[in-house]
């Protein structure tokens, strides 16, 4: 990655900055090349983890199948202390193997520690097929959430 196209994006860009959750300092905007046109992600200059608006990862893994297993029907339930630096919202625990990455419940974006994206890089690599129950778990505690929190449902509970 270039620091001078980093520097002039840094000027140029008018995007709110994030803080990193850990650190406590402002993010670094770097621009990296995909296949389509390139992208903008947040770095840490202290821990060196990434922030990643949702659709980023898997632009970055150009692995569409594993990106949404991490990122699509995560269920509501939060296993992650940590807070969402774009959304100040919980976030929740998602694996891919022994790779555990914290995706936001509401903006669907994804934190990475400094060595996890090669990591899932490697897991593309090796043709990553996901936990086919775990996922069924999690889109489960969906649904039952969406049915508990539906309008007719709520309706129902006034005259119980
Ligand atoms: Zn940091
Ligand atoms: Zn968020």
């Amino acid at each position: 990655m270039c620091i001078v196209v980093c520097m002039v994006s840094k000027k140029a860009s008018s995007e709110r900055k994030y803080e990193c959750h850990k650190c406590w300092v402002e993010m670094d905007k770097e621009e990296v090349e995909t296949f389509g046109p390139n992208i903008v992600i947040d770095v840490c200059p202290k821990c060196n983890g990434i922030w990643l608006d949702k659709g980023e990862l898997g632009k970055l893994l150009k692995d569409k199948k594993l990106s949404n297993y991490l990122t699509k029907h995560i269920g509501t339930k939060s296993k992650s202390p940590m807070i969402c630096p774009r959304c100040a919202n919980i976030m929740d625990i998602e694996k891919a193997d022994d790779v555990e990455v914290d995706v936001c419940l509401t903006c669907g974006g994804v934190w990475l520690d400094s060595d996890e994206l090669e990591e899932l890089k490697a897991k593309s690599k090796e043709g990553f097929e996901g936990d086919k129950n775990a996922k069924l778990e999690e889109l489960d505690e969906e649904r039952r959430y969406k049915a508990r929190n539906s309008p007719l449902n709520k309706f129902f509970r006034k005259f119980k």
